[in-house]
């Protein structure tokens, strides 16, 4: 596993910039993705993406707040996503699956299945590199019908920690 790969990544959970991560940034992701896809936070949509982020915060705190202080830095964030990455990959991306379903509901309200262009927009909202979204995007949707599931989805949030920028 690329240490220095995984210390580029925290920046993208550091959403205030404020340099560690906390409940606030996933917050501030919801908040984004609710404004990209125009839907308000009171909205059963809105409420589920609020508690997948809560979530999604809870279950990083669980991998990397070693001191238990509610914040994750950048050490704690590094030595704990490469201790869980290397122990199980797969349970590690299950983290953002609350979090990821709340945000493709909000992308895909008609339910007809996530675009490929839903799934970039997801991407580069919460902080992920127009490229590496638009590579994501386009090597989830294996055949190339344009749509996505969420199991790929949630993939691709591990492949997120994976794929060279
Ligand atoms: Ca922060
Ligand atoms: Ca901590």
């Amino acid at each position: 596993m690329d240490e220095r790969r995984i210390a580029a990544r925290f920046a993208g959970f550091d959403q205030d910039g404020n340099g560690y991560i906390d409940r606030e940034d996933f917050y501030v992701a919801a908040k984004a993705l609710l404004a990209e896809f125009g839907t308000t936070a009171r909205c059963d949509r809105g409420q589920a993406l609020y508690a997948g982020a809560e979530a999604f915060w809870q279950g990083m705190a669980g991998i990397a707040d070693v001191d238990g202080d509610q914040r994750v830095t950048r050490g704690e964030f590094v030595t704990g996503a490469v201790k869980r990455l290397r122990d199980s990959p797969d349970r590690f991306a299950e983290i953002a699956r609350p979090f990821l379903r709340g945000a493709i509901a909000v992308a895909d309200p008609e339910g007809a299945g996530l675009s490929t262009a839903a799934a970039e927009r997801i991407m580069r909202v919460v902080g992920v590199g127009p490229e590496v979204a638009a590579t994501a995007a386009a090597a989830l949707d294996a055949d190339g019908d344009g749509r996505i599931s969420e199991d790929e989805v949630v993939r691709a949030f591990a492949l997120y920690f994976t794929v060279p920028d």
